[in-house]
């Protein structure tokens, strides 16, 4: 079940499990919204501010950041964070409980959008919705659930 802290673009952050997707609020805020639920994991699409802002302050907490090289390069040019996994797209990383593989989305420069599986649920975690269509025609028919960040 993902539990929505904020989405918009004044920050994005969702929580499914242990998993934080995006950091785009300050790291004290996620875990007052998250029923003070610590992640053990944190996913980030793509470097802007509404969605990686505490990246730094996340890591330094222990928890291990996912995204693509040029993402984390945005955020961490002198590579100082604790705990930094470059994904590679298209392949699918076991995070936590889940099976996670990253597409590579024109939202910006390294930018992902991510399927996330686990048994028999499936979710697609997009940025945006332009994305929607072109994705849905790419053979994932079987998606359960969509998270795409609210249009403001
Ligand atoms: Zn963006």
């Amino acid at each position: 079940m993902i539990k929505v802290l904020a989405s918009g673009s004044t920050g994005n952050a969702y929580l499914l499990g242990r998993i934080l997707i995006e950091c785009g609020i300050p790291y004290p805020k996620i875990l007052k919204l998250g029923g003070w639920i610590t992640p053990k994991a944190c996913i980030i699409t793509h470097s802007h501010n509404d969605h990686a802002k505490s990246t730094k302050d996340v890591a330094k907490h222990g928890i291990p950041i996912y995204a693509s090289a040029g993402t984390l390069d945005e955020i961490d040019p002198e590579g100082k964070l604790r705990k930094a996994y470059v994904m590679s797209p298209e392949t699918p990383y076991q995070i936590l409980d889940w099976t996670v593989t990253a597409y590579t989305s024109k939202h910006c420069f390294g930018a992902f959008y991510y399927i996330l599986e686990k048994d028999n649920e499936k979710l697609i975690f997009l940025q945006i919705m332009h994305r929607l269509k072109k994705t849905m025609q790419t053979s994932q028919k079987s998606i359960l659930k969509l998270i795409i960040q609210r249009k403001t």
